[in-house]
Protein backbone atom coordinates (compact mmCIF):
# COMPACT_ATOMS: atom_id res chain seq x y z
CA UNK A 1 0.00 0.00 0.00
CA UNK A 2 1.12 3.61 -0.98
CA UNK A 3 0.16 6.59 -0.72
CA UNK A 4 0.83 9.62 -2.64
CA UNK A 5 0.28 13.24 -1.16
CA UNK A 6 0.38 16.34 -2.70
CA UNK A 7 -0.27 19.63 -0.56
CA UNK A 8 -0.19 23.05 -1.15
CA UNK A 9 1.85 22.42 -4.28
CA UNK A 10 2.32 25.61 -5.92
CA UNK A 11 4.63 25.54 -9.73
CA UNK A 12 5.42 27.80 -12.38
CA UNK A 13 7.01 27.65 -15.48
CA UNK A 14 10.70 27.23 -15.05
CA UNK A 15 11.37 29.63 -17.74
CA UNK A 16 9.76 32.61 -16.41
CA UNK A 17 7.60 33.13 -13.39
CA UNK A 18 3.98 32.47 -14.41
CA UNK A 19 2.23 30.96 -11.55
CA UNK A 20 0.38 27.56 -12.98
CA UNK A 21 -0.68 25.95 -10.09
CA UNK A 22 -1.58 28.04 -6.85
CA UNK A 23 -1.87 25.45 -4.18
CA UNK A 24 -2.63 21.72 -5.12
CA UNK A 25 -3.84 19.61 -2.42
CA UNK A 26 -4.97 15.71 -3.45
CA UNK A 27 -4.12 12.49 -1.95
CA UNK A 28 -4.53 8.91 -3.83
CA UNK A 29 -3.77 5.42 -2.37
CA UNK A 30 -3.28 2.20 -3.86
CA UNK A 31 -6.47 0.60 -5.37
CA UNK A 32 -8.10 3.83 -5.43
CA UNK A 33 -9.31 5.31 -8.60
CA UNK A 34 -9.59 9.64 -9.25
CA UNK A 35 -10.75 11.55 -11.91
CA UNK A 36 -9.02 14.94 -12.08
CA UNK A 37 -11.59 17.00 -14.66
CA UNK A 38 -11.42 20.62 -15.29
CA UNK A 39 -12.06 22.73 -18.13
CA UNK A 40 -8.98 22.75 -20.84
CA UNK A 41 -5.32 25.29 -19.29
CA UNK A 42 -6.77 24.72 -15.48
CA UNK A 43 -3.57 22.89 -14.41
CA UNK A 44 -4.54 19.30 -15.23
CA UNK A 45 -1.60 18.03 -17.22
CA UNK A 46 0.92 20.31 -15.26
CA UNK A 47 -0.04 18.38 -12.16
CA UNK A 48 0.61 15.26 -13.56
CA UNK A 49 4.48 16.57 -15.10
CA UNK A 50 5.58 17.96 -11.87
CA UNK A 51 4.62 14.72 -10.03
CA UNK A 52 6.76 13.11 -12.30
CA UNK A 53 9.58 15.90 -12.10
CA UNK A 54 9.48 17.05 -15.73
CA UNK A 55 12.01 19.71 -15.79
CA UNK A 56 9.59 22.32 -17.66
CA UNK A 57 8.29 23.15 -14.29
CA UNK A 58 9.78 24.73 -10.76
CA UNK A 59 8.26 23.83 -7.75
CA UNK A 60 7.58 27.48 -5.42
CA UNK A 61 6.05 25.94 -2.46
CA UNK A 62 4.44 23.13 -0.99
CA UNK A 63 5.12 19.11 -1.19
CA UNK A 64 4.69 15.96 -3.24
CA UNK A 65 5.13 13.14 -0.70
CA UNK A 66 5.03 9.14 -1.53
CA UNK A 67 4.46 7.05 1.53
CA UNK A 68 5.19 3.20 1.20
CA UNK A 69 4.30 0.56 3.66
CA UNK A 70 7.51 -1.78 4.36
CA UNK A 71 5.66 -4.75 2.37
CA UNK A 72 5.36 -2.73 -0.78
CA UNK A 73 7.53 -4.31 -3.29
CA UNK A 74 6.86 -7.69 -2.07
CA UNK A 75 9.69 -10.07 -1.11
CA UNK A 76 12.66 -7.86 -3.48
CA UNK A 77 13.29 -5.38 -1.23
CA UNK A 78 13.08 -4.77 2.81
CA UNK A 79 12.28 -0.70 3.20
CA UNK A 80 13.40 0.47 6.47
CA UNK A 81 11.70 2.83 8.42
CA UNK A 82 12.81 5.95 7.57
CA UNK A 83 12.52 4.84 4.05
CA UNK A 84 8.88 4.61 4.22
CA UNK A 85 8.55 8.27 2.90
CA UNK A 86 10.19 10.08 -0.11
CA UNK A 87 10.11 13.66 -1.31
CA UNK A 88 9.40 13.27 -4.86
CA UNK A 89 10.48 16.90 -5.51
CA UNK A 90 14.07 16.07 -4.52
CA UNK A 91 14.39 12.82 -6.78
CA UNK A 92 14.70 12.45 -10.20
CA UNK A 93 12.30 10.96 -12.40
CA UNK A 94 13.58 8.17 -13.08
CA UNK A 95 14.07 7.25 -8.98
CA UNK A 96 10.06 8.12 -8.76
CA UNK A 97 9.46 5.87 -11.29
CA UNK A 98 11.36 3.54 -9.53
CA UNK A 99 9.42 4.30 -6.14
CA UNK A 100 6.19 3.59 -8.23
CA UNK A 101 5.19 6.58 -9.95
CA UNK A 102 3.93 6.32 -13.48
CA UNK A 103 3.36 9.12 -15.70
CA UNK A 104 1.93 7.46 -18.87
CA UNK A 105 4.31 7.04 -22.04
CA UNK A 106 6.26 10.04 -23.55
CA UNK A 107 6.88 8.36 -26.50
CA UNK A 108 10.14 8.13 -27.46
CA UNK A 109 10.97 8.82 -31.05
CA UNK A 110 10.90 5.69 -33.16
CA UNK A 111 14.08 3.89 -32.53
CA UNK A 112 15.17 1.88 -35.68
CA UNK A 113 14.93 -2.16 -34.78
CA UNK A 114 13.40 -2.22 -31.41
CA UNK A 115 10.39 -3.63 -30.71
CA UNK A 116 7.56 -3.18 -28.05
CA UNK A 117 9.35 -6.28 -26.08
CA UNK A 118 12.59 -5.30 -25.93
CA UNK A 119 11.51 -1.34 -25.18
CA UNK A 120 9.42 -2.70 -22.10
CA UNK A 121 12.00 -5.00 -20.96
CA UNK A 122 14.14 -2.39 -20.81
CA UNK A 123 12.56 -0.10 -19.14
CA UNK A 124 11.40 -2.93 -16.42
CA UNK A 125 15.03 -3.94 -15.55
CA UNK A 126 15.76 0.10 -15.61
CA UNK A 127 12.81 0.29 -12.49
CA UNK A 128 14.49 -2.86 -10.90
CA UNK A 129 17.99 -1.47 -10.98
CA UNK A 130 17.33 1.85 -9.94
CA UNK A 131 14.86 0.42 -7.03
CA UNK A 132 17.90 -1.44 -5.72
CA UNK A 133 20.08 1.70 -5.68
CA UNK A 134 17.64 3.37 -3.92
CA UNK A 135 16.97 0.94 -1.07
CA UNK A 136 20.88 -0.44 -1.23
CA UNK A 137 22.06 -1.20 2.25
CA UNK A 138 24.60 1.05 2.99
CA UNK A 139 26.47 -0.93 5.08
CA UNK A 140 26.34 -3.89 2.68
CA UNK A 141 29.05 -3.96 0.07
CA UNK A 142 28.13 -3.14 -3.42
CA UNK A 143 28.22 -5.60 -6.22
CA UNK A 144 26.52 -3.79 -9.02
CA UNK A 145 29.49 -2.33 -10.39
CA UNK A 146 31.57 -5.45 -11.67
CA UNK A 147 29.25 -6.96 -13.49
CA UNK A 148 27.75 -4.10 -15.25
CA UNK A 149 30.04 -3.63 -17.90
CA UNK A 150 29.12 -4.72 -21.98
CA UNK A 151 25.66 -4.48 -20.63
CA UNK A 152 25.53 -0.28 -20.73
CA UNK A 153 26.52 -0.38 -24.90
CA UNK A 154 23.98 -2.97 -25.47
CA UNK A 155 21.01 -2.26 -23.16
CA UNK A 156 18.27 -3.98 -25.76
CA UNK A 157 20.50 -7.18 -26.12
CA UNK A 158 22.66 -7.65 -22.89
CA UNK A 159 22.76 -10.53 -20.93
CA UNK A 160 20.45 -10.55 -17.60
CA UNK A 161 22.52 -9.54 -15.18
CA UNK A 162 21.59 -10.43 -11.46
CA UNK A 163 18.44 -9.29 -10.70
CA UNK A 164 17.38 -8.38 -13.93
CA UNK A 165 14.24 -10.04 -15.82
CA UNK A 166 16.27 -12.24 -18.77
CA UNK A 167 14.34 -12.26 -21.85
CA UNK A 168 12.50 -15.86 -21.81
CA UNK A 169 11.42 -14.99 -18.10
CA UNK A 170 10.14 -11.46 -19.69
CA UNK A 171 8.08 -13.39 -22.31
CA UNK A 172 6.28 -14.83 -19.45
CA UNK A 173 5.54 -11.67 -17.73
CA UNK A 174 4.82 -10.32 -20.96
CA UNK A 175 2.33 -12.94 -22.61
CA UNK A 176 0.64 -13.04 -18.84
CA UNK A 177 -0.65 -8.86 -18.89
CA UNK A 178 -1.17 -8.77 -22.52
CA UNK A 179 -3.74 -11.85 -21.75
CA UNK A 180 -5.33 -9.86 -18.55
CA UNK A 181 -5.74 -6.48 -20.50
CA UNK A 182 -6.46 -8.81 -23.65
CA UNK A 183 -4.29 -7.42 -26.03
CA UNK A 184 -3.39 -9.11 -29.39
CA UNK A 185 0.00 -11.01 -29.38
CA UNK A 186 1.09 -9.29 -31.93
CA UNK A 187 1.71 -5.80 -30.52
CA UNK A 188 4.56 -6.86 -28.74
CA UNK A 189 6.59 -7.47 -31.96
CA UNK A 190 6.05 -4.71 -33.36
CA UNK A 191 8.75 -1.97 -33.60
CA UNK A 192 8.40 1.26 -31.48
CA UNK A 193 6.37 3.75 -32.75
CA UNK A 194 6.41 2.39 -36.00
CA UNK A 195 2.82 3.11 -37.09
CA UNK A 196 0.87 2.73 -33.93
CA UNK A 197 -2.79 4.09 -34.12
CA UNK A 198 -4.15 6.73 -31.28
CA UNK A 199 -5.43 3.63 -29.98
CA UNK A 200 -2.85 1.47 -29.62
CA UNK A 201 -0.66 3.85 -28.35
CA UNK A 202 -2.86 4.46 -25.45
CA UNK A 203 -3.29 0.58 -24.79
CA UNK A 204 0.60 0.73 -25.09
CA UNK A 205 0.60 3.06 -22.13
CA UNK A 206 -1.44 0.62 -19.86
CA UNK A 207 0.56 -2.29 -20.93
CA UNK A 208 3.59 -0.53 -19.97
CA UNK A 209 1.31 0.59 -16.39
CA UNK A 210 1.06 -3.30 -16.58
CA UNK A 211 4.37 -4.50 -16.77
CA UNK A 212 6.24 -1.67 -14.32
CA UNK A 213 3.17 -2.53 -12.01
CA UNK A 214 3.19 1.07 -10.24
CA UNK A 215 1.68 2.12 -6.96
CA UNK A 216 0.49 5.24 -8.79
CA UNK A 217 -0.32 5.68 -11.88
CA UNK A 218 -0.87 9.06 -13.87
CA UNK A 219 -3.04 8.59 -16.96
CA UNK A 220 -3.60 11.92 -18.62
CA UNK A 221 -6.49 12.13 -21.21
CA UNK A 222 -5.98 8.42 -22.08
CA UNK A 223 -9.56 8.66 -23.20
CA UNK A 224 -8.59 11.87 -26.26
CA UNK A 225 -9.57 10.33 -29.51
CA UNK A 226 -10.58 7.23 -29.11
CA UNK A 227 -13.80 5.57 -30.77
CA UNK A 228 -16.12 3.60 -28.46
CA UNK A 229 -14.47 0.01 -28.67
CA UNK A 230 -11.46 1.18 -28.02
CA UNK A 231 -12.46 3.33 -25.36
CA UNK A 232 -13.82 0.08 -23.65
CA UNK A 233 -10.29 -1.75 -23.95
CA UNK A 234 -8.17 0.67 -22.44
CA UNK A 235 -11.18 1.09 -19.94
CA UNK A 236 -10.88 -2.79 -18.82
CA UNK A 237 -7.09 -2.47 -18.95
CA UNK A 238 -7.32 0.26 -16.61
CA UNK A 239 -9.83 -1.32 -14.28
CA UNK A 240 -7.58 -4.31 -14.62
CA UNK A 241 -4.39 -2.33 -13.31
CA UNK A 242 -6.35 -1.58 -9.91
CA UNK A 243 -8.15 -4.60 -9.36
CA UNK A 244 -5.22 -7.16 -10.61
CA UNK A 245 -1.89 -5.20 -9.18
CA UNK A 246 -3.48 -2.73 -6.60
CA UNK A 247 -2.60 0.27 -8.35
CA UNK A 248 -3.90 3.52 -7.49
CA UNK A 249 -5.08 5.75 -10.98
CA UNK A 250 -5.01 9.71 -11.21
CA UNK A 251 -7.10 9.60 -14.33
CA UNK A 252 -6.88 13.42 -16.30
CA UNK A 253 -9.78 13.86 -18.24
CA UNK A 254 -12.04 16.60 -19.68
CA UNK A 255 -14.99 14.40 -20.27
CA UNK A 256 -16.95 12.39 -18.00
CA UNK A 257 -17.38 9.92 -20.76
CA UNK A 258 -14.86 7.14 -19.73
CA UNK A 259 -15.86 7.45 -16.10
CA UNK A 260 -18.77 5.48 -17.40
CA UNK A 261 -16.25 2.20 -17.61
CA UNK A 262 -13.60 3.42 -15.14
CA UNK A 263 -15.66 4.00 -12.19
CA UNK A 264 -14.04 6.68 -10.10
CA UNK A 265 -14.18 6.30 -5.90
CA UNK A 266 -13.45 10.00 -6.15
CA UNK A 267 -14.08 13.28 -8.45
CA UNK A 268 -11.87 16.15 -8.61
CA UNK A 269 -12.64 19.79 -10.43
CA UNK A 270 -9.29 21.76 -10.88
CA UNK A 271 -9.76 25.31 -12.13
CA UNK A 272 -7.22 27.79 -12.21
CA UNK A 273 -4.34 25.62 -10.56
CA UNK A 274 -6.12 24.76 -7.62
CA UNK A 275 -8.62 21.60 -6.62
CA UNK A 276 -11.96 24.01 -6.43
CA UNK A 277 -13.80 20.87 -5.91
CA UNK A 278 -14.19 17.19 -4.93
CA UNK A 279 -16.61 14.34 -4.27
CA UNK A 280 -17.88 10.83 -5.43
CA UNK A 281 -18.80 9.59 -9.07
CA UNK A 282 -22.03 12.22 -8.79
CA UNK A 283 -20.25 15.08 -9.26
CA UNK A 284 -18.76 13.95 -12.60
CA UNK A 285 -22.27 13.43 -13.76
CA UNK A 286 -22.97 17.13 -12.09
CA UNK A 287 -20.28 18.20 -14.56
CA UNK A 288 -22.44 16.56 -17.55
CA UNK A 289 -24.85 18.41 -17.37
CA UNK A 290 -23.98 21.59 -16.14
CA UNK A 291 -20.54 21.55 -17.12
CA UNK A 292 -17.51 23.52 -15.19
CA UNK A 293 -19.26 27.28 -15.30
CA UNK A 294 -21.53 25.51 -12.57
CA UNK A 295 -18.20 24.85 -10.45
CA UNK A 296 -17.19 28.17 -11.15
CA UNK A 297 -20.06 29.76 -9.57
CA UNK A 298 -20.18 27.25 -7.12
CA UNK A 299 -16.83 28.47 -5.86
CA UNK A 300 -17.03 31.66 -6.42
CA UNK A 301 -20.08 32.70 -6.55
CA UNK A 302 -19.67 34.28 -10.08
CA UNK A 303 -18.76 32.88 -13.79
P1 LIG B 1 -4.75 21.37 -18.68
O1 LIG B 1 -3.99 20.10 -18.77
O2 LIG B 1 -5.69 21.42 -17.51
O3 LIG B 1 -5.47 21.71 -19.94
P2 LIG B 1 -2.14 22.60 -18.45
O4 LIG B 1 -1.62 22.11 -17.16
O5 LIG B 1 -1.62 21.97 -19.68
O6 LIG B 1 -3.73 22.57 -18.42
O7 LIG B 1 -1.86 24.15 -18.55
C1 LIG B 1 -2.28 25.08 -17.57
C2 LIG B 1 -1.89 26.48 -17.98
O8 LIG B 1 -0.48 26.63 -17.92
C3 LIG B 1 -2.27 26.85 -19.40
O9 LIG B 1 -2.64 28.20 -19.41
C4 LIG B 1 -1.01 26.62 -20.18
O10 LIG B 1 -0.94 27.44 -21.31
C5 LIG B 1 0.05 27.01 -19.17
N1 LIG B 1 1.29 26.24 -19.38
C6 LIG B 1 1.46 24.93 -19.14
N2 LIG B 1 2.71 24.55 -19.45
C7 LIG B 1 3.36 25.64 -19.88
C8 LIG B 1 4.69 25.89 -20.34
N3 LIG B 1 5.60 24.90 -20.38
N4 LIG B 1 4.99 27.14 -20.71
C9 LIG B 1 4.07 28.14 -20.65
N5 LIG B 1 2.81 27.97 -20.23
C10 LIG B 1 2.44 26.74 -19.85
MG1 LIG C 1 10.62 30.24 -12.85
MG1 LIG D 1 -3.89 18.70 -20.30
Amino acid sequence: MARLELSNLHAEVAEGDEQILEGVDLEVQSGEIHALMGPNGSGKSTTAKVIAGHPAYEVTEGEVLLHLEDDEFGEDIEIDEDQRTWNLLDLEPNERAALGIFLGFQYPAEIEGVTMTNFLRTALNAKIEEREELFEDEDGEDEAEEDDEGFENSPMEGPADEGEVGVAEFQGILQEKMEQLEMDEKFAQRYLNAGFSGGEKKQNEVLQAAILEPSVAVLDEIDSGLDIDRLQDVSEGINALRDEQGTGILQITHYQRILDYVEPDHVHVMLDGQIAKSGGPELAEKLEDKGYDWVREDVYGTA
